[in-house]
């Protein structure tokens, strides 16, 4: 066999080994050492890659966080640059010691003038280079949504947390004033919460806090935005509860939350909330409404605990 033609270039597939041997037979050959840059991004290039072993990475940038591909021995680098004639839009560099055959760019024009498959060839790898460069653009924006979703997340209960809620609320409540719809918002919190972690212990109150969390969800209805506002205290916007409604509304969440029985309710503790309640006013905001929510919850707190406060109107 051709020792030219021993790793099977895919550039070569299917055309005549007439056509191919010269060009192989005369073409330089670079060694790359583990880590060595064959191509960065914004560098002219004027050469294609032939890999004849080892392998090469492909990176977003020089800084080799985001790897687009891998291009392994048969493959061939720099195939954009010499097309499109511009500077490499990628850093290319040898993951492990690697070999490269050089074909210049007039020899490969020069080539795809003799065999059209060829060209054919280059444009199928260009394919696959799009496509893997689709999938990594996608996983690297999906790693962003996650990201996004934890900074605005409760990872105990999975509820918004206080960052999730100030976006989320601020705007859900600006939807509701377009509407010339008005919002109830309840604060909730655990009554002598403190004593169920100094009795039963930190792992139980977190339990405590994850049934707790699961239990309003059930009992509030799907548009309703629910967040852990910090430690035991719980804040929840009910958009489209009008101010007439909201001491109802706070009833039926409370009462729903206490007439869990022993199977749905799964706590570790029996424990019970108080629930301070406001609704939204004209041009209101959010830190306004958790102001006065706040207020009542404290006289709930005050006059006994286990119970709702709505505060008063204004
Ligand atoms: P009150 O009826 O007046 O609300 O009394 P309380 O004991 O519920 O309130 P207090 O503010 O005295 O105590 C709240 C406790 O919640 C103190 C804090 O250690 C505990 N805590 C805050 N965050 C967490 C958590 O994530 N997990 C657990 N287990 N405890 C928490
Ligand atoms: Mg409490
Ligand atoms: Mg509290």
């Amino acid at each position: 066999m051709n020792k030219a033609q021993k790793p099977g270039f895919c550039l070569f597939e299917g055309v005549s080994p007439a056509t191919v041997s010269p060009v192989l037979a005369s073409a330089e050959k670079r060694v790359l050492a583990q880590g060595q840059r064959l191509l960065g991004p914004g560098e002219i290039n004027h050469d294609l890659f032939l890999v004849e072993s080892g392998q090469l990475g492909v990176y977003a940038d020089s800084a080799i966080e985001l790897l687009l591909a891998t291009i392994q021995p048969g493959d061939c680098a720099g195939e954009l640059s010499v097309l499109e004639g511009e500077a490499t839009s990628a850093a290319v560099i040898a993951m492990e010691p690697t070999e490269v055959v050089i074909i210049k760019s007039e020899q490969l024009w020069s080539l795809m003038a003799q065999s059209p498959v060829i060209a054919y060839n280059l444009l199928r790898t260009l394919g696959q280079r799009l496509r893997q460069d689709h999938v990594a653009l996608r996983a690297s924006l999906e790693g962003r949504q996650a990201l996004e979703e934890a900074a605005t997340t409760d990872p105990l209960t999975g509820l918004l947390n206080r960052r999730g809620m100030s976006d989320l609320f601020e705007r859900e409540l600006a939807r509701v004033h377009r509407d010339g719809h008005s919002a109830a918002m309840f604060m909730l919190d655990i009554d002598y919460f403190k004593r169920i972690n100094d009795s039963l212990g930190h792992r139980a109150g977190d339990l405590v806090l994850v049934h707790l969390a699961q239990n309003m969800r059930r009992c509030l209805r799907p548009s309703d935005l629910v967040a852990r506002f910090g430690g035991e205290e719980f804040c929840v916007l009910l958009p489209g509860v009008d101010p007439g409604s909201v001491e109802d509304a706070a009833l039926r969440l409370h009462r729903a939350l206490g007439d869990m029985d022993e199977s749905t309710r799964r706590s570790p503790v029996s424990y019970t909330v108080s629930i301070g309640a406001t609704h939204s006013l004209s041009g209101d905001h959010i830190n306004a409404m958790v102001e006065r929510a706040d207020a009542a919850l404290y006289l709930a707190k005050q006059q006994g605990r286990n119970r709702i406060r709505v505060a008063a109107a204004s």
